[in-house]
């Protein structure tokens, strides 16, 4: 496509960019695992985690080396992902993807929205997707359900719908 895709997703494990997704194009609006923070946010910095590789202890499930550390008050540090209840989380990465999908959403029109395997129980997905009707295709197993004027529902599985999609329209738009 022309203006090419942007992912907004709620996972934190990366992966996206693992598939080859341009990294300047994702938006992981609970954060990432690849990063680190304060744990009392000392600072809205955040960090690559790239030189914390922890050495979990398999039976009793306990961290064996040194809890990375915050470069600017020594505290513990901790993954940028955002918890439940989580008053200390740096929004500050994840607000700079926020402001790159803004932008690109300005050069679009006509956008589509394909959403895969975003449930109810945690709806920040799907209001994103809702908000940006009205053509939403809503791919999932169980809570496909959407009103008419933001998109269609498909009762599948996301690889399998993909799948399907891809052959009906030839692979190659
Ligand atoms: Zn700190």
């Amino acid at each position: 496509m022309k203006h090419g895709a942007f992912v907004f997703t709620s996972n934190v494990d990366g992966q996206f960019q693992k598939a080859g997704f341009d990294a300047r194009c994702i938006v992981e609006c609970h954060g990432t695992i690849h990063r680190l923070q304060c744990v009392e946010a000392c600072t809205d910095e955040t960090w690559p985690a790239d030189d914390f590789t922890p050495i979990v202890n398999e039976t009793t499930c306990l961290l064996e080396n040194e809890m990375p550390r915050c470069p600017h008050c020594n505290g513990l540090a901790r993954p940028n992902i955002l918890m439940f209840g989580d008053w200390q989380w740096v929004e500050k990465h994840a607000d700079r993807q926020e402001r790159r999908l803004a932008t690109w959403l300005e050069s679009v029109d006509r956008l589509v929205v394909v959403e895969m395997g975003a449930g109810r129980a945690l709806p920040t997905v799907r209001r994103f997707s809702e908000r940006h009707g009205p053509r939403v295709i809503r791919i999932n197993p169980r809570e496909y359900a959407i009103p008419k004027a933001v998109g269609l529902g498909i009762s599948a599985g996301a690889s399998e719908a993909l799948q399907l999609l891809d052959n009906v329209l030839g692979g190659n738009a």
